[in-house]
């Protein structure tokens, strides 16, 4: 049976929600993740430091041994010295969000320069730019490259601003972070390592696989996959777990319940590669790295032991619902009927 410990891995993209749906994503998560940044577009949006400390109080709540790493919303009215007063209360990143390019993000930005002074107190502050990077006025498989001009403008306008190219989905998004600036980094998720737009829609509608950014082509995927696979430190991982009930689900709302199984798809896909000795640095090490932040000292063994995953989490239909997992970790709730 085949074993591997890792430092405890971080997830640096999840959308824990809220109520009873924190209480299932904050459980899943904190069983693999040591911390998580975690993305403000709640309702109402984590936009100042009450709603900040209120979120994260609600997290703690749930499990007290968890690290949120918490964000703030960027919106177009926020005083420049809220930002300052997010960063004195702990904020670590702020999300910047095209208006209308995703969930709950109808009141987001529609032109970066009407923030560029938010940015300029970023930027002096050490926080870190989070950006949803898509232009939502173009065809939909297009989104992505059409916001890299703006995302490399950015970086060139703010040199000292680290910014994240969320999410990765499109070879000239990777190809834009690989050849671009140093303060320029992205997170890749397993939805986008593993699939393509035909997990969607190339059989019958797979509702469950909709996510944004939408899942490209076969040549995509293989960018994504070979730079992970070269182990390049400008890449990270990031779930962007984002669950919905089955019955949002089924009218439209985007985004995959990845977080019960992430680190194991992950562990299955350098295994099969023949680069399981990859995944701690692009789960435990380049995040942390380029955040700035301490790497986690706890670790977390792997085993490849498979299980079948749940076809449900209580309302939600979890990404890999009813298939076969190849791989477990050991004292989690997650699967522990199979241990
Ligand atoms: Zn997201």
């Amino acid at each position: 049976m085949k074993k591997i410990e890792i430092r405890k891995p971080d997830d640096f993209h999840i959308h824990l929600r809220q109520g009873d749906l924190l209480r299932m994503t904050v459980p899943h998560c904190s069983a693999y993740y040591a911390r998580a940044i975690v993305m403000p577009n709640t309702i109402p949006p984590v936009d100042s430091v009450s709603t900040m400390e209120e979120y994260r109080r609600q997290i703690n709540k749930i499990d007290p041994g968890f690290e949120p790493l918490m964000t703030f919303k960027l919106l177009k009215n926020m005083a420049e010295d809220e930002i300052r007063s997010l960063k004195k209360a702990g904020a670590i990143a702020g999300k910047l969000y095209p208006a209308g390019a995703t969930t709950n993000s109808a009141d987001g930005i529609t032109d970066w320069r009407d923030i560029a002074g938010l940015l300029k107190v970023m930027e002096e502050e050490g926080l870190i730019l989070s950006i949803h990077g898509e232009d939502p006025s173009v065809f939909s498989l297009d989104r992505e490259k059409a916001y890299i001009p703006e995302i490399l403008e950015i970086c060139r306008n703010f040199p000292d601003l680290r910014v994240v190219f969320e999410h990765l989905s499109s070879a000239e998004g990777v190809e834009a972070v690989k050849e671009g600036p140093d303060n320029l980094a992205g997170t890749i998720t397993v939805h986008h390592l593993l699939l393509t737009l035909d997990d969607v829609i190339g059989g019958a509608l797979n509702p469950h696989n909709f996510c944004k950014p939408v899942l490209k082509g076969p040549e995509d995927r293989k960018a994504i996959q070979d730079v992970v696979l070269e182990g390049n430190g400008k890449f990270f991982f990031g779930s962007d777990s984002a669950p919905h009930s089955s019955d949002k689900k089924l009218q439209g709302a985007a985004g995959a319940y990845t977080a019960p199984v992430t680190l194991l798809l992950l562990a299955d896909f350098f295994d099969e590669k023949g680069k399981l000795d990859l995944l701690e640095n692009f789960t435990s090490r380049f995040g942390a790295e380029f955040y700035g932040i301490p790497l986690n000292r706890e670790k977390i063994t792997l085993t490849e032991k498979s299980w079948t995953m749940p076809d449900k989490y209580g309302d939600v239909v979890p990404f890999f619902a009813s298939k076969k997992i190849n791989w477990t970790v050991k004292n989690q709730s997650i699967n522990q009927e199979s241990l």
